[in-house]
């Protein structure tokens, strides 16, 4: 990889696959995961006011306002281990939020380099929900029958207990996927106006998706 920072925005639907892919490319690229939905749920479990704030849309399958929400993604990308790059997970999730992104990755001198977007029919993803499990402790994404722990209820890498969140319950997760059509979805064309949108079809095994998001960005 080049020596210029790099910027990748994993961009999808809610269970399209960004969290599986992020722990898998953040090995290949080298890059830290910043995911704005584990920040909140760090935040929940810590009982901070700012999780307090962004339980009562997390409960709903609404989005997080986004002064609060860009102000905690800054923080995060302000950190030594970002200066880099980052995959960044979850956000932008609006138009105000990318260009919130764009000017200050500007006032860096950078800019974001990649946005896969991972397209996935809304019938898979509620049966991806529907069997999401995570790990307490380090956020790992498990799926009951897609991919299952070694051992079940315990995650793989530190046998922390896997957990059911309290958003993927079915009439949350329609919410959910309204709110990302309506005010996620129009980010596709905002990349692809800027000519840095590639997509990739999000509805194959977890490796073939890997394959093919190594290829997109140039990592094959
Ligand atoms: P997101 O971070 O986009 O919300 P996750 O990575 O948590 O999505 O994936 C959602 C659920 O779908 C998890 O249970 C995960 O194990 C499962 N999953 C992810 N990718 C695939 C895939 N390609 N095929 C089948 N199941 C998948
Ligand atoms: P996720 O883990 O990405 O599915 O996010 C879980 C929940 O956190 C979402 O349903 C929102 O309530 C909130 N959230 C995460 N990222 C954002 C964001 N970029 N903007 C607003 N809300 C967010
Ligand atoms: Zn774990």
């Amino acid at each position: 990889m080049s020596a210029k920072p790099r910027y990748i925005i994993l961009l999808g639907p809610p269970a399209s696959g960004k969290g599986t892919q992020a722990a898998r490319l953040r090995e290949i690229l080298g890059l830290p995961h910043v995911a704005s939905g584990d920040l909140f749920r760090e935040n929940l479990k810590n009982e901070t006011p700012l999780g307090r704030r962004a339980k009562e849309y997390m409960d709903r399958g609404e989005l997080v306002p986004d002064d609060v929400t860009i102000a905690m993604v800054m923080e995060r990308l302000s950190q030594p281990d970002c200066a880099g790059g980052a995959l960044l997970d979850g956000f932008p999730r609006t138009i105000a939020q990318a260009q919130a992104l764009d000017r200050a990755l500007a006032e860096r001198g950078q800019q974001v380099g990649a946005v896969p977007y991972i397209a996935v029919p809304d019938d898979v993803l509620v049966e991806r929900v529907s069997g999401r499990r995570l790990c307490r402790l380090c956020g790992a994404s498990y799926h009951v029958r897609f991919n299952p722990p070694q051992q079940p209820g315990r995650c793989d890498h530190d046998g922390g207990k896997l957990y059911q969140r309290d958003d993927d319950l079915p009439e949350t997760v329609r919410t959910r996927l309204q709110v990302y059509w309506e005010q996620t979805s129009p980010l596709i064309d905002y990349y692809r106006q800027q000519g840095v949108l590639v997509t990739v079809n999000g509805d194959q095994s977890i490796d073939a998706v890997t394959t093919d998001l190594r290829e997109a960005l140039g990592r094959p």
